[in-house]
């Protein structure tokens, strides 16, 4: 089931929005799904209502045949091997598609994790990496799920700090096999795979990756992990005593594993945002059930002005969610479409790596939208959110993990604003040529710029807004630390969250004004992204202010903040009636409305 590439969107550098202005017809979004990818969702909606949604109580209780025959159902559909080229046994189909199918996943957490931990980051480092032998031998049979697979970079003692690893690996005095040593920790899918990507270093220095499989001589899976969620999926340490792989599994080359590793990550982050925005649309959707089915003081409690504020609040940020995660797999999509020199494999893992920051804020956003709606639809169950028979209690320990693996949101915000200052230290984002335009222009006083038109021109002014706050502090951050500001993590911290802000509201902005252009109108999107920008835009000056006050004092501080406030000057809407505008429209439909 390939589909075409979607082209709509126009390859761009990865980080080069702070930086540039869009269009929005330059960016994807769900509006421009074609009826293929629409006949993908709906299918893969389809096989979890009807084939996995019946069994969650099972496999909740650790019945893992059940996991894996349905693992093997999902691979008939192609959802098993939706990235793996059709070469080699995939779908081979396009990232917005196969983002469609991670997103429609988590309808069961469980699921969706083992799902990703096999078809995401326990495959594509075989199809990034392998070489033709390793990919003939393994993909097809990881497409199909004869094999199912994992990623095996955690240990005990190396989890955040994964290249301090100890697992050892040393080639035997004959050279036909490697032979490993040590522990890894916390792995998806540890009880039912049959491949195991397994990072460990070469002499005790060199860190590799190597393909083990399940009854390699010295190698075991030990007992599952009691975890507060995603009880279904499987998480198990392993065991390395002297454990024999065959020379020809060591894959890629010895000492460049942390390239295998981070790789597999970056496309790990940007699934896991499309994960984490389908779990917080349904649950969304029961919980705008449960508010109109609740009553107190005779009325259904979806009546109240604060249940419909967390109702309202819960669809704006998975809209901004939404907006990004697909404007990104869009902009993915593009750029592997625009194409690169040499292997088509190479280009998509390279094309992933120039996305990094967007992966990394992507998941970091909608982890953290995902955990804000279940712990609002605790709230909206009142004492029933707490009870096990209903479904908040288990979306709300689900959703949890997300903040932590797949690198946790710390890490990922450091990366964020690390890989920012890399590129532009490298010359491949002008950012310190951006931050002192930025920096003069404020402090050449007021602009002429013509005031803001249109529905969503105030907007539009805010977005542009945050770029240049965000360029401001960056710039003087930069100067004040230099390549010591990894050190001042929070200063990188409330960077960070300038720019996934940005990229968020900037994408819910581009993303209503390109149905707008369409339709004529598009009022309840409008209603959305003015809401979330004017938040947005608080946050920022917030995180603006912190960075200023932590790189300047006294009059030096007071004219910053002067020039933040001039740039960020604006009049609040009326987000009271705004939130209700959306919360009516959700009500109505009984579902994310947009
Ligand atoms: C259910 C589950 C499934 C998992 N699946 C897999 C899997 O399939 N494969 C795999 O390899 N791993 C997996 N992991 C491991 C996961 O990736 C790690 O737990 C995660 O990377 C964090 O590592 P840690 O637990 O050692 O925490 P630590 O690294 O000890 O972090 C503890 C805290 O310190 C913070 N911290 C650490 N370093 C820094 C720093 N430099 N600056 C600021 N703060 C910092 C962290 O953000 C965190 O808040 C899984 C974990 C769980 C719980």
């Amino acid at each position: 089931m390939a589909t075409a590439p979607t082209t709509t969107a126009k390859a761009v550098k990865g980080g080069s929005f702070l930086l540039e202005d869009r269009a929005p017809d330059e960016v994807f979004t769900p509006e421009d799904f074609t009826d293929e990818q629409r006949q993908i969702g709906q299918m893969t909606e389809e096989f979890l209502t009807n084939e996995v949604l019946p069994q969650v109580e099972k496999i909740e209780h650790g019945d893992k045949k059940l996991l894996i025959e349905l693992m093997h159902k999902a691979a008939e559909l192609g959802l098993m091997g939706a990235d793996v080229p059709e070469a080699y046994g995939g779908a081979g189909l396009d990232k917005v598609s196969s983002t469609i199918i991670a997103e429609k996943m988590a309808r069961y957490a469980s699921f969706a994790v083992s799902h990703g931990a096999h078809s995401g980051i326990g495959t594509l480092p075989i199809a990034y990496f392998g070489t033709e032998e390793q990919k003939k031998k393994y993909l097809p049979r990881l497409a199909s799920t004869e094999l199912i697979s994992s990623y095996c970079l955690s240990e005990a003692e190396a989890g955040s700090d994964a290249m301090g690893l100890k697992t050892r690996a040393d080639l035997a005095p004959d050279g036909k096999h490697w032979v490993l040593n040590g522990q890894k920790m916390w792995i998806t899918n540890g009880a039912i795979a049959d491949l195991f990507i397994v990072f460990a270093k070469v002499g005790g220095e060199k860190i590799s990756c190597f393909i083990v499989e399940k009854g390699m001589p010295g190698f075991s899976v030990g007992p599952e992990e009691k975890k507060m969620g995603i009880k279904g999926s499987s998480t198990t340490p392993l065991f390395f005593d002297n454990a024999q792989v065959p020379a020809e599994n060591l894959l890629h080359e010895i000492g460049r594993g942390h390239i295998v590793a981070f790789n597999t990550l970056n496309f790990g982050r940007f699934k896991l945002g499309a994960y984490c925005v389908g779990g917080g649309k349904y649950s969304l959707a029961e919980t705008l059930r449960y508010a109109q089915e609740r009553k107190a003081f005779g009325k259904s409690i979806a009546e109240f002005g604060l249940i419909q504020h967390k109702l309202a609040e819960m669809a704006i940020r998975l809209y901004a969610g939404e907006s990004m995660i697909y404007r990104t797999a869009g902009m993915i999509d593009a750029a592997l479409h625009a194409g690169g020199a040499g292997d088509a494999i190479q280009h998509a893992m390279k094309t992933l790596e120039e996305y990094a920051i967007e992966c990394s804020a992507n998941k970091v956003t909608a982890s953290e939208t995902v955990d804000y709606v279940v712990d609002e639809m605790v709230q909206v169950f009142g004492g029933y959110g707490f009870h096990q028979d209903y479904p908040a209690e288990r979306a709300f320990r689900d959703a949890r993990i997300n903040r932590i693996f797949e690198g946790t949101n710390e890490i990922n915000r450091l990366l964020i604003v690390g890989m920012l200052f890399k590129r532009a230290l490298k010359g491949e984002l002008p950012l310190l040529a951006a931050a002192k335009k930025v920096a003069d222009e404020l402090m050449s006083g007021p602009g002429t710029s013509s005031a803001p038109s249109g529905p969503l021109g105030a907007e539009a002014a805010l977005v542009g807004a945050s770029k240049k706050a965000f360029l401001f502090a960056a710039g003087v951050a930069g100067q004040k630390y230099m390549d010591k500001l990894a050190d001042e993590q929070e200063v990188a911290g409330a960077l960070a969250d300038i720019v996934m802000d940005t990229y968020a509201a900037e994408s819910a902005l581009l993303r209503t004004q390109k149905i707008a252009a369409r339709k004529g109108s598009a009022p309840l999107q409008t209603a959305a992204t003015r809401v979330f920008v004017a938040d947005a835009l608080d946050r920022v000056e917030q995180n603006a202010r912190t960075v200023l006050a932590a790189c300047a004092e006294g009059d030096t501080l007071r004219a910053q903040l002067a020039l933040l406030r001039r740039l960020l000057k604006r009049e609040p809407p009326n987000t009271v009636a705004l939130r209700r505008q959306v919360a009516h429209a959700a009500l109505d439909a009984n579902r994310y409305p947009f």
